[in-house]
């Protein structure tokens, strides 16, 4: 089997990575940066994205487990305590895939009819980059409303405990095929009217935001963000790919939710 160690960067990710990386080794597993089987991320959410981000090229052929250095992530749910337990399972295969869903991102520009398509795990946020956010909201090809506000958030299942949450979206659980929209800072009077509930689109259900004055945007995608010109429409959807995560021990994600938001149970 092949792998690959990504590393968050500092001194403490640096020296687990190492680690990790000649235990593998030992068990005669070979590191290969272009094609891994198996990709394990040390530090934290944001590094496990970064890994996420680096492979979406060959999902299908890839698997991901995240390792923490700081505190307990969503995705980067094994502690550096664990890692003899975990390359012992990477190195005898003994692992579950589970997958989740993704969020496919795609701009279409006016002036060439070209496109750019994305795939978050977390979300996909669009801002204006100078004056209020306007857009066109279509769902599934009807007109839903004109969005006036700071911005709009599109997350994953997986992502709605990260920025959507901060927005005040509603946690999914990410057996749910789903994509959910959370408004930032709508403007809400008796002139200009939007839902002013995150909204929750099934996997048939595609989200279509068409400009009404501006056409420049700041695109996020996870961690990555970009300056959209020309936009003549962005488009959101389920991905028709997954992330698989290999699964070495049982962790529900309702108790993910509770260890991060609420308390650690106790073990
Ligand atoms: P960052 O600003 O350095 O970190 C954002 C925080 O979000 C970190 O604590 C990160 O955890 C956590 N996080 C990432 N994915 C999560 C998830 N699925 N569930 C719960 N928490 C999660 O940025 P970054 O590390 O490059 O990560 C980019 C992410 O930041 C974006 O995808 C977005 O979700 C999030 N973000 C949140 C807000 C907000 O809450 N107001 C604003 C902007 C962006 P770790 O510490 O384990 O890395």
């Amino acid at each position: 089997m092949k792998f690959f160690v990504l590393s968050k960067g500092d001194k403490k990710s640096n020296l687990l990575t190492k680690k990790i990386h000649s235990y593998l080794q030992d068990f005669s597993l070979t590191f290969d940066e272009n094609e891994p089987d198996i990709v394990i991320s040390v530090g934290g959410d944001g590094t496990f994205l970064a890994a996420f981000q680096k492979y979406t090229n060959r999902l299908e052929n890839t698997a991901f487990v995240g390792v923490h250095t700081g505190h307990l992530g969503f995705y980067a749910d094994w502690v550096p305590e664990e890692i003899e337990k975990l390359v012992i399972a990477i190195s005898k295969s003994t692992y579950q895939i589970i997958e989740y869903p993704l969020l496919e991102v795609i701009v279409r520009y006016t002036n060439d009819g070209k496109e750019s398509s994305f795939l978050a795990l977390n979300e996909s946020t669009v801002k204006s980059v100078e004056g209020t956010f306007v857009m066109d909201v279509e769902i599934k090809g009807e007109q839903f409303e004109r969005f006036r506000g700071d911005g709009l958030c599109i997350s994953t299942p997986s992502g709605s405990t990260a920025y959507n949450k901060a927005l005040g979206g509603a946690i999914i659980h990410p057996s749910l095929e789903s994509i959910q929209i959370s408004e930032m800072a709508s403007i809400n009077n008796r002139v200009f009217r939007t839902i002013g509930s995150p909204l929750i689109l099934p996997a048939h259900h595609t989200c279509m935001l068409k400009p009404v004055t501006q056409s420049d945007f700041l695109v996020t995608v996870d961690h990555l963000s970009s300056l959209q010109k020309d936009v003549k429409s962005i488009q959101f959807r389920v991905a028709d790919q997954k992330i698989r995560f290999a699964r070495y021990k049982p962790f529900p994600f309702w108790n993910r939710v509770r260890d991060s938001f609420i308390e650690k149970a106790e073990s």
